[in-house]
């Protein structure tokens, strides 16, 4: 996914860095850690791997209560536990997979983006936003009361290539396991923690389709809206997809509470095989008649994200086809100027234009917010700072890449589907395993 956004997450205000980075991480690949991460082990693990240890049984509580509770960053924290017990600990498993942070804040303290190296030298990021409380009713309570969202990423990399996104250009590293899925926020719990405050919300729209990386996604959301683990109600966590239609059943099957997103970001087929290319495989109607059997099951609305890019997909025609898309729906569109991201040649849409497609929608049946985007200068959009990191694509490919990208818009517009693609890797985003079900 690309485009943090939450509810609340309206337009307004500049963007400015007011920090450097307290380290500078480069990606370096080597081997993984072996050892498991403990935050993401399932259930009965612990228990097996104390009583292969001789070790009694309320031993694992102490160790859950000391990655939930009191958040240990090591096993060396866990002080209830004898020092030897700690030391097997530590050669078994590991209380942090997330090997260190360079964190960057923007927007006058409001958005903190965090680029993390794991074990292996890949780099992923999580986006850390911040709203404060807005409005007052007659008895002077807050009627949007504070919040504190955090982004996660649930790959490093994405195969699912969308070229307005800097993770796409990436291309895919791998899957996250379900630990580091969850330190992403524990790292996060860890800051808000120091300043008396905690986490609100958790989304996943970073790097990576969570969709293609589902049963470690499913664990961690387990985890997250477990009371003895991180405590935060499903209804606060949203979980976003780019259209992995059986990956969206399946979630349809389990009812679940959390919210589902959809990053459509085009109503037109043709267009969104270009912005989107996993399109291709599961086309608008297809992805739109999921989502709508999932708000019909659940209850729960619908959120789709739109990022509006300049002369590309913000065009009355497009208002309009959205508009008939979702007329009637439980749904609700985000509206997200496209962030700079290096190597594209597209922009964001002015303001005029996003506030006159969203009336536009508004005028179509569609309820509509115009989202802002936080950290423009911290490298806002996603994997922007990873693919910093990564090196610079030789100029003759990327000369090469926004020439396509042109060509393609341009055959999009008039309604072609038969241009050059951009090269996809789709059978990896299209795995055996996600695809069967
Ligand atoms: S390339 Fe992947 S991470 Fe980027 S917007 Fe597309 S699905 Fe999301």
């Amino acid at each position: 996914m690309t485009e943090p956004s939450a509810p609340g997450d309206e337009l307004a205000g500049a963007t400015t860095s007011e920090r450097a980075p307290s380290v500078t991480l480069r990606a370096q690949r080597h081997a993984k850690d072996p050892r498991p991460g403990l935050s993401g082990l399932p259930d009965g693990a612990l228990e097996a791997w104390l009583a292969a240890e001789g070790q009694p049984a309320y031993r694992a509580k102490q160790i859950r209560d000391g990655v939930w509770r009191q958040n240990a960053a090591a096993v060396e924290e866990l002080l209830t536990l004898p020092a030897a017990l700690r030391s097997r600990l530590d050669a078994a498993f590991r209380a942090d997979t997330i090997a260190a942070d360079e964190v960057t804040v923007s927007d006058k303290g409001l958005t903190e983006k965090t680029l993390h190296l794991l074990s292996d030298g890949a780099l992923i990021e999580s986006v850390l936003m911040h709203y404060p409380a807005r409005g007052r009713d007659d008895a002077g309570r807050p009627v949007h009361r504070e919040r504190h969202t955090l982004c996660i990423s649930s790959q490093a990399g994405c195969a699912v290539g969308c070229p307005f996104c800097a993770t796409g250009e990436l291309g895919f590293g791998r899957d996250l396991d379900t630990a580091e899925i969850l330190d992403q926020v524990r790292h996060a719990a860890r800051r808000m923690t120091a300043r008396g405050g905690h986490l609100t919300n958790v989304v996943f729209m970073g790097m990576g389709e969570p969709l293609l990386n589902l049963d470690r996604v499913l664990e961690a959301v387990e985890a997250l809206s477990d009371p003895e683990r991180f405590g935060l109600g499903a209804r606060h966590v949203v979980i976003s997809t780019s259209g992995v239609v059986p990956g969206i059943r399946r979630l349809t099957q389990l009812n679940p509470q959390f919210t589902l997103a959809i990053s459509l970001h085009a109503a037109r087929d043709p267009l969104r095989d270009v912005l989107v290319p996993l399109n291709r495989r599961w086309p608008v109607s297809e992805v739109v008649a999921a989502a709508r059997d999932h708000a019909r099951k659940t209850g729960r609305r619908i959120s789709y994200e739109y990022v509006m890019i300049s002369g590309v997909n913000d065009t009355d025609v497009d208002a309009d086809a959205l508009a008939a898309l979702l007329r009637g729906d439980l749904a609700h569109v985000n509206l997200i100027p496209m962030n700079p991201v290096a190597h594209t040649p597209w922009q964001a849409s002015s303001s005029e234009r996003v506030t006159h497609f969203a009336a536009r929608l508004h005028d179509g049946g569609v309820g509509a917010t115009v989202r802002r985007n936080r950290g423009q200068d911290a490298g806002a959009a996603c994997g922007q700072l990873a693919a910093d990191r990564a090196g610079e694509p030789p100029a003759p490919a990327v000369a090469h890449r926004r020439d396509l990208i042109v060509r393609q818009s341009e055959a999009a517009l008039r309604g072609d589907r038969n241009v050059e693609r951009l090269p996809v890797d789709l059978e990896a985003a299209v795995s055996p395993r996600t695809a069967a079900r």
